[in-house]
C-alpha cells in the first residue's frame, strides 16, 4: 500500500487534534506520534510493529497509550482495523476509497487491491437473496508470490 502524502498526513493530523479537542482530551506528544506514524505507514500495521516503528524513530510510547491512541482514531473515522485472523489486529488510516485485501498464510503480508467489476457484482448477488447491500468486504487468504517464491507454498 503506499503511504500518504505528507501534506496528506499532516492535514488528517489536525482533524486528529481537533477531534481530541472536541472531546476535551489530552493532546499529548505521545497521542500525535502514535497518529502521526500510522497515517504515515506504507502497511497494515500491528499494534507491535507500531510500537518498532516508535522505538526506531526515537520516540518509544507505551502500549497502553498505543492502543488508547489506537482506539481514539478509529472512533474518529481516521482509522480502521481489521482481524485477519492472525490473533491479532492490523490498523491502517481510513482509505479513501474502498477497497480489499490479500491476506498471506505464511508470511502475515497484507496486499489490497481494487476491483470496479467485482463490487458492482456483491450488491446484485446481495440482491438475488433479497438483501439490500449496504456495504462488501472481501478477504483473500491464500499463499504471496514472495513465499511461493521461496518454496513455502
Ligand atoms: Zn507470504
Ligand atoms: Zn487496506
Amino acid at each position: 500500500m503506499a503511504p500518504l502524502a505528507t501534506t496528506e498526513v499532516a492535514r488528517l493530523l489536525g482533524r486528529f487534534r481537533e477531534y481530541l479537542e472536541s472531546r476535551r482530551l489530552p493532546i499529548t506528544r505521545p497521542r500525535l506520534r502514535v497518529a502521526g506514524q500510522l497515517l504515515a505507514a506504507d502497511a497494515h500495521l500491528s499494534v507491535e510493529e507500531l510500537q518498532q516503528r516508535l522505538d526506531s524513530a526515537g520516540e518509544p510510547v507505551s502500549p497502553a497509550t498505543i492502543y488508547r491512541t489506537l482506539e481514539l482514531l478509529e472512533a474518529s473515522g481516521l482509522a480502521q482495523s481489521h482481524d485477519f485472523g492472525q490473533g491479532y489486529r492490523r490498523y491502517e488510516p481510513s482509505p479513501a476509497s474502498e477497497h480489499h485485501h490479500l491476506i498471506c498464510d505464511r508470511c502475515g503480508c497484507v496486499t489490497e487491491f481494487t476491483h470496479e467489476r467485482l463490487d458492482r457484482l456483491l450488491p446484485l448477488i446481495a440482491d438475488e437473496h433479497g438483501y439490500q447491500a449496504r456495504r462488501h468486504r472481501l478477504e483473500i487468504y491464500g499463499t504471496c508470490r514472495g513465499c511461493r517464491r521461496a518454496g513455502l507454498g
